[in-house]
């Protein structure tokens, strides 16, 4: 089979304010790294207002429209604003990920990556908040169980913030098995070993600042890889942040790219296990631009040749 790059150009037109770290440039960087692969292309839908509301009330996704500014910046946190085409880019995000679910489900490629912002996984259930308006991954898992009638999906979250959003999504769902490694104090500040989720189905791994490789490595395999194993998932989803990278300007994890192709063949390898292969991966975070496309070009293609 193939993998899948889903992507729409109205993900370029999430502006930022000046100097924002979550930039227009970060998408050009990510298509630019892989824009000589063999993929198969495809053009994010939108989001369809049911697939939102598997995860989120209707008064967040009426607050979310109505924040959305004519002109100009509306700014729903310190961190998180909205531009003119940010709503449009944010239901192109939720949708990537709904594509990419009903793409590899369907048998039509093996494994997807989402090439999408803004980013999702720090959306709560009623709380936009850093960078992130709805919660893209964890739509995508309620499609795959409520649509598609699994049973059981793991979603791997190694980007270097933990995963909130995901968390309070995710977390009161026993079919749902969320893992997330991140640094240790750093944003959101939640994450602890002890939030464990409504049936242990939440596997938080903090990692202190400075970490680098082996801990990031030790931690995959000791704790996150045996806790996917067991609990034999039918589709595997990634929340491919890139910001534990040794060069993103906000924060220390210090990976390298290498890091990122490691725990990719890893994942697959548990996704030939239980999911026949089954793995939709979607952007998180990841800041320094060069690194930024080095990793994910490391990233995607480990899922080229795998789903080869
Ligand atoms: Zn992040």
């Amino acid at each position: 089979m193939a993998t899948a790059l889903i992507a729409h150009d109205d993900c370029y037109d999430h502006v930022t304010p000046p100097g924002h770290p979550e930039q227009v440039a970060r998408l050009d960087a990510v298509l630019g790294a892989l824009k000589d692969m063999d993929l198969v292309r495809v053009a994010a839908p939108m989001a369809a207002e049911a697939d939102l509301l598997r995860i989120h009330p209707q008064e967040h996704v009426d607050a979310v429209r109505a924040a959305a500014p004519s002109e100009g910046w509306r700014s729903l946190d310190a961190d998180t604003h909205m531009s003119v085409g940010s709503l449009a880019a944010a239901y192109r995000a939720a949708g990537a990920n709904v594509r990419a679910v009903d793409m590899v489900l369907g048998g039509e490629v093996q494994n997807a990556f989402a090439a999408v912002r803004p980013p999702g996984h720090h959306a709560e259930r009623t709380t936009p908040m850093g960078f992130c308006l709805f919660g893209s991954v964890s739509i995508a898992a309620k499609h795959a169980l409520d649509h598609h009638g699994l049973k059981r999906v793991a979603i791997v979250d190694f980007d270097v913030h933990h995963g909130n959003g995901t968390q309070d999504l995710c977390e009161d769902d026993a079919r749902i098995l969320f893992c997330s490694t991140h640094q240790m104090p750093l944003y959101p500040g939640t994450g602890h070993a002890h939030e464990d989720g409504a049936y242990g189905n939440v596997l938080n791994v903090p990692l202190p600042d400075g970490a680098g490789s082996k801990a990031f490595r030790d931690a995959m395999e000791r704790l996150v890889l045996p806790a996917v194993d067991a609990f034999k998932p039918e589709l595997l989803l990634i929340s491919a942040g890139f910001d534990a990278h040794a060069d993103d300007p906000l924060a220390g994890m210090r990976l390298v790219e290498d890091d990122f192709a490691w725990v990719t063949e890893q994942l697959c390898d548990l996704a030939d296990r239980h999911c026949q292969g089954r793995v939709v991966s979607t952007l998180e975070g990841g800041y320094d631009l060069e690194a930024l496309a080095a990793s994910t070009a490391a990233h995607v293609q480990v899922l080229k040749e795998r789903g080869a």
